[in-house]
């Protein structure tokens, strides 16, 4: 039994299972009581007494840091965050690692008077923050000549984009030179917001893309230029929405902002008036001015280099999106079998003249398909429903490219190669990618982004676990093995064992007969007994399941071949063959050039011929959605790996977007899938700086006092023990190794200070 007496604090049992921190009191009546961090009063009796536990001073106001939780377990993580979270402090750091609660208001500490006392100061030496972060990136780029990059995990509305925005911030600001490339860097995103973000339940600016984005440097330290890379905008979204979502903001501040002669132009009304807008209910964002939001999209577009022919031609394309959605179709029977034809209306006449297509060009490929097997060439009819399909599939398709276009032309503005010049360029490169979704209902999107998430997960895991341990064993470092979740096998399931699930997915969909129910099979039967992957219960079922490092989830397979396909009939490709809107026909160039997009609602292929969807193009097989997204993501795993890693994780401390508002449940699940109780375990164990005895002697030879260790007598070993014992204090623990002397964190600071001081 624990002694209690007034001002104590304790830990009490809680029912989610977690311990809860509660304050000892005194009643009216001057009994002991105890009130938990939630408020709720909790019995000392004769059954509570011995589940009371005495709290660590560390944890009864909180760390910077958790390394130095005297209680290092769930129960002193979730407190330290909660108690720093009710102050307003939503920065804490796990070595080097720092986590970032969203505090879900506009705090006074992003300032350029924050920047200033960030600039330049070792991290740890200033309260935690994202700018110290920031600094650290650059000065580290700068010291080790090596590039950095940092990658921002966390869930919807965990607070991702804004943090790469305060990083850019931060990054543009010591950069210094009030550049117009720093201008046009800062400018891209909200670009990229109206065009990729969306009002989601979840999060009001919810990104519904991956985005990296790799700043170059002079050698001196100035922002010489950037790139983005875009991953998988979320196309579905401009032709549905779930309900209280919203389409992507750009169409909301088109028709909010846009000045009305243009609008007539275009023949634009409200939001109110479009298919493409209402599916979600909402066409309104509490918070956020679209009218406002135009104008600075606007702004932006000038600084980036659109012209002002370029921007009326993006809202044309916008245009004939939305009227397209109000298209509708008649079924009617010709021949005895379904067919349909277009209700003609004035949005179909717009769509043509936006779109600069004929009228009767547009409305055959939206109700038939041609095509031609090995001995005729057929055209059928569609019905209505699959005329909508294939509408929205051109749609996605027009929409998708747009982004893809515009992103090239940000590119175009602010990517500046080194030419010509020995100099090599530095960079700092920012990950900003959709976090683990797990919803009621999951879709081939999901297991996209979820794979993503397996992938950051492993390159954090084998930064922070693997590579530091086996470190450890190759120099010989006295070690006590720490455990960790590692999801490797997990994405050799997913991705890299032979027959693994997304190559059965690319596969069935390169088979002309392949159906989701093909592939739900193939998938029973090649991983059905390997505990990664859940079959479904029973035959009649569409839903497989995957275990995730962040939880199971549970998929729907219907729909995935179409939507891993992601072709466009060959119709509506020669329909933009046909089209003299030019930004049109750029958007598509690659479909127009290389020929590759082709064939079809896969049900008619079935019907027709077997061999289709390789008449026009024999061997090229059509890159699908999970090949080109597996590409990408490699190649993004392979820029990373090279790079001196940061890592960001966002915390979402509640689902309804209030301040002050800490949902301990919430919290623990985040800090549980993303390791971060190992995670603090191993740096607080471990020594995650580290220096060749050649680089830590070049950099820290002005600390060695010449009078306790000769260096022209010691070994270069020697030298960099005797630097550490004199800077570092007695007791602390470093380690020298075979080839490399193994700091903490805290060392590097203390190093830095002093050699700054000399
Ligand atoms: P998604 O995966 O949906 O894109 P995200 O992790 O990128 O989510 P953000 O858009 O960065 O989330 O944050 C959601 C909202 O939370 C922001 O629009 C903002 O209102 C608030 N927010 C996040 N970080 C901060 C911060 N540091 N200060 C104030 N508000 C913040
Ligand atoms: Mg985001």
């Amino acid at each position: 039994m624990v002694h209690l007496s007034k001002g104590d604090f304790v830990w009490v049992e809680s029912s989610d299972g977690v311990p809860i921190g509660a304050e000892v009191k005194l009643t009216d009546t001057g009994q002991l009581q105890l009130i938990d961090d939630e408020g709720k009063e909790h019995k000392i009796n004769k059954k509570t007494e011995g589940t009371i536990k005495p709290m660590h001073p560390t944890s009864v106001k909180g760390v910077d840091d958790m390394i130095r939780l005297g209680d290092l377990n769930e129960a002193g993580l979730l407190r330290n965050l909660l108690v720093r979270h009710k102050e307003g402090h939503i920065y804490t750091y796990t070595g080097s690692i720092l986590v970032a609660v969203n505090p879900y208001q506009l705090l006074p500490i992003y300032t350029t008077d924050y920047v200033h006392m960030y600039t330049d100061r070792r991290l740890g030496e200033l309260p935690p923050h994202v700018f110290a972060i920031a600094d650290s990136c650059f000065f580290n780029m700068r010291r080790n000549r090596k590039n950095q990059c940092c990658v921002i995990s966390g869930e919807s509305g965990a607070g991702k984009t804004e943090s790469t925005k305060l990083m850019l911030q931060f990054l543009a600001a010591v950069s210094g030179q009030h550049s117009w490339i720093e201008q046009q860097i800062l400018e891209a995103n909200p670009i990229l917001e109206a065009f990729g973000n969306a009002k989601t339940i979840r999060n009001d600016n919810s990104s519904r893309f991956g985005k990296y984005i790799d700043i170059n440097f002079t050698p001196g330290g100035a922002i010489e230029g950037a790139r983005v890379e875009q991953y998988l905008l979320e196309k579905s979204r401009v032709c549905r929405q779930a309900p209280e979502e919203r389409n992507y903001h750009i169409f909301y501040y088109m028709l909010m902002g846009m000045q009305a002669e243009q609008k007539k132009i275009l023949s634009l009304g409200s939001a109110a008036e479009y298919n493409y807008l209402t599916m979600g209910n909402c066409t309104s964002c509490e918070g956020r001015d679209d009218v406002t939001e135009y104008a600075h999209f606007r702004s932006a577009l000038k600084i980036l280099m659109f012209t002002e022919n370029d921007s009326w031609e993006i809202s044309k394309l916008l245009a004939a999106i939305l009227h397209l959605g109000n298209v509708k179709f008649e079924g009617t029977i010709v021949n005895n079998l379904e067919a349909c034809k277009v209700n003609k209306s004035s949005h179909f006449n717009m769509v043509c003249q936006l779109l600069e297509v004929a009228p009767k060009q547009l409305e055959n490929s939206l109700t038939q398909r041609f095509f031609t097997t090995a001995r005729d060439s057929v055209t059928k009819s569609l019905t209505s429903a699959q005329a909508v399909d294939g509408r929205d599939a051109f749609v996605k398709a027009i929409y998708g490219r747009l982004f893809i276009w515009v992103v090239d032309k940000i590119n175009a503005a602010i990517y500046k190669k080194a030419e010509g010049s020995d100099e090599v360029q530095q960079s700092i490169g920012l990950l900003d990618i959709f976090g683990f979704e797990n919803f009621k209902k999951n879709s081939f999107e999901q297991l996209c982004i979820n794979y993503a998430n397996e992938q950051l997960q492993q390159f954090f895991v084998k930064h922070v676990f693997k590579l530091e341990q086996e470190e450890y064993t190759r120099e010989n470092i006295v070690w006590k093995h720490i455990d960790y979740q590692d999801n490797q096998h997990t994405l050799d399931v997913l991705a890299n064992k032979p027959m693994n699930m997304l190559s059965l997915i690319d596969e069935e969909s390169n088979f002309p007969k392949g159906t989701d129910t093909t592939m739900l099979h193939k998938m029973n039967q090649v991983h059905g007994k390997g505990g990664i992957y859940i079959p479904p219960k029973n035959n009649y079922e569409t839903e497989f399941g995957i275990k995730h490092f962040a939880g199971e989830v549970y998929y729907d397979s219907k729909g995935f071949l179409e939507k891993n396909r992601d072709t466009l009939s060959t119709d509506l490709i020669e329909l933009v063959k046909t089209s003299t809107n030019k930004l049109l026909k750029q958007a598509f160039q690659n479909q127009l050039t290389t020929g590759t997009v082709k064939s079809i609602n896969p049900r008619m292929v079935i019907t027709t011929s077997s061999s289709l969807r390789q008449t026009s193009d024999a061997k090229k097989q059509v890159p699908t959605l999970t090949g080109q997204f597996r590409k990408s993501l490699e190649s993004l795993m392979k820029t990373l790996t090279v790079c001196q890693p940061y890592f960001i994780r966002c915390i979402k401390p509640n689902d309804f977007k209030k301040p002050m508002l800490f949902d301990r449940e919430l919290c623990m699940r985040q800090l549980r899938y993303s390791g971060m109780m190992e995670t603090i375990r191993i740096r607080k164990a471990g020594y995650p700086v580290r220096y060749t005895f050649d680089e830590f002697l070049g950099r820290y030879r002005v600390l060695l006092k010449t009078s306790l260790c000769d260096p022209k007598k010691e070994s270069k070993e020697k030298c960099c023990e005797s630097i550490c014992k004199t800077v570092l204090a007695k007791g602390e623990d470093w380690k020298t190794g075979k080839t490399k002397i193994f700091l903490k964190d805290s060392h590097d600071t203390m190093l830095e200070v002093e050699r700054m001081k000399e």
